[in-house]
């Protein structure tokens, strides 16, 4: 039994009703086990919070910017350590958990830079008026409550943590049940870094522990990352308070590919934007539209790729595709097999868990799908593509836009000038253009329509911590 909850600075030991069992997906087998955070802790970790905020907004930015590059430095002295435990509790493969990893630390190094910068937003404001002055302070929300998934551990949990860091706030973070241990690397370093008690608190549990959070009456905000059912529970919860949100929601993302492509090339994109992390990625490019005249020869040869990809325990060599992370999701993605069967959908690839131990599936294409389908619709979160054919330029951005998601999209086209046009047309938040799904702390993250509200990254994923005051004075 771990002791896994870090409240106003001291580690504690649960007192929830909640026994959380940490698995390894790639054996389906137990490594360890936490009692959940009660109700009165979490009231405990936001007392701790409000206690916290009055001197921690008011260090300077350069001290919590030293801070930060402590967090990024002591994320680097625990690599190791942190890989190991992404492969076994994610099933991630090596290569993956790595990248998460210095996700991870960029983002604590760039929002120390953006901590630095922040004096200067402090400025005098231009007014037509005479006889008046006015300026601009970005102060802190406050207590915020930051609710994350597990599919991304590591990296959800740091786009939240460094930029209210860095704004002044102090923090209750609730990880996911299904990866726990992972994030409590987070209260190691801020005890290690001294950072004051109360202003990181982190508290595991279930559904329980996690609308004790979004529904305290303590928070001045809540940032949440997950599915849209609990995403639209944690609004409302939000809504009684009248406090404000950050939703990173789901999607179901389109990948366009025009005839002028290379085919290989093609394919590594697709293959990359549904089989990276066993395809459980908001942003996965999960529906394929391809233009008619290079159709049969890219599905054929994508048919190729997916029954080819070597899929096993992460932990072996040469494993390019893990299991998926929990049981529950991999019998909800059995469902959608299911589900296509009784639609009589046409399977060219996978189609099927694995009959191994842990929690496998084969990577998996459907085509030809029907726009009505479950499967074209909705969110399966696993490493299953539905692709579709298109002829003109207007019929792919119509079906690509045909979606209640609106989180990222690909554009695969030789013709630089009609990828941007279409890039410009789509109802996302984030399009690549003839490119794997690279992302810069420097760009934004987040979504439109039912992918969420507000931005994380870059100097949005920072103001979503800053309240805007202007103090304005008379002169006369
Ligand atoms: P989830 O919604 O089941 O859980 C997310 C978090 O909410 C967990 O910590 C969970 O314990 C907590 N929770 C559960 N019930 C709650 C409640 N009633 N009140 C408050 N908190 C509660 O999502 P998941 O299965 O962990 O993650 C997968 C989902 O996350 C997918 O839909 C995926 O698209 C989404 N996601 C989105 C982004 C993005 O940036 N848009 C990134 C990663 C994942």
């Amino acid at each position: 039994m771990t002791t896994p909850h870090y409240i106003d600075g001291r580690w504690v030991e649960g007192q929830g009703h909640d026994c959380i069992s940490v698995h390894e997906p790639a054996l389906g087998l137990p490594f360890a086990e936490l009692m959940s955070a009660s109700s009165a802790q979490v009231d405990q970790a936001v007392a701790a919070a409000r206690r916290a905020l009055p001197a921690w907004k008011q260090t300077s930015a350069a001290e919590r910017a030293a801070l930060l590059r402590g967090f990024a430095e002591q994320l680097g002295a625990r690599r190791e350590d942190l890989i190991a435990l992404q492969m076994r509790n994610n099933g991630k493969p090596r290569h993956e958990a790595e990248i998460d990893l210095d996700d991870a630390v960029a983002t604590f190094a760039y929002y120390a830079d953006l901590a630095e910068q922040l004096p200067a937003k402090n400025r005098d404001v231009p007014l037509a008026v005479p006889g008046f002055t006015a300026r601009t302070r970005l102060e802190p929300v406050g207590v915020v409550g930051l609710i994350v998934p597990w599919n991304f551990p590591l990296v959800t949990s740091a786009w939240k943590l460094a930029p209210a860091l860095a704004a002044g706030c102090t923090v209750v973070l609730k990880p996911s049940e299904v990866t726990p241990l992972i994030e409590q690397a987070y209260g190691q370093i801020a005890e290690q870094l001294g950072l004051p008690a109360g202003v990181l608190n982190i508290v595991n549990g279930k559904a329980e522990t996690g609308a004790a959070l979004s529904g305290h009456n303590g928070l001045d905000k809540l940032s949440f990352t997950g599915s849209n059912g609990v995403g639209s529970q944690v609004m409302r919860a939000s809504a009684v308070q009248c406090r404000p949100v950050t939703l990173e929601l789901g999607g179901k993302s389109a990948i366009v590919v025009f005839d002028d492509c290379d085919v290989d090339q093609a394919v590594e994109w697709i293959v990359a934007g549904i089989t990276w992390n066993a395809g459980q990625m908001c942003s996965a490019t999960s529906r394929l539209l391809v233009q008619d005249g290079i159709a049969d020869a890219l599905l054929a040869r994508l048919q190729d790729a997916l029954e080819t990809i070597q899929v096993g325990n992460p932990l072996t060599e040469d494993v390019q595709m893990g299991p998926l992370t929990s049981q529950a999701q991999w019998l909800k993605v059995a469902g959608y097999f299911a589900t296509a069967r009784e639609e009589g959908l046409k399977c060219l690839a996978g189609g099927k868990a694995l009959d191994r131990d842990g929690w496998f599936v084969s990577p998996t294409l459907y085509v030809d799908v029907p726009q009505s389908s479950r499967l074209w619709v909705e969110e399966i979160f696993g490493p299953v593509l539905c692709a579709r054919r298109f002829s003109s330029e207007q019929q792919a951005i119509a079906q690509a836009n045909d979606s209640r998601f609106g989180l990222v999209a690909t554009v695969c086209s030789a013709d630089l000038e009609r990828a941007e046009r279409v890039a410009d047309a789509l109802e996302v938040g984030h399009v690549w253009i003839n490119s794997v799904q690279a992302v810069f702390v420097e760009t934004s993250w987040g979504g439109t329509k039912g992918s969420g509200i507000g931005r994380e990254l870059g100097p949005w994923g920072l103001s979503a911590y800053q309240s805007v005051k202007h103090v304005t004075r008379c002169l006369e």
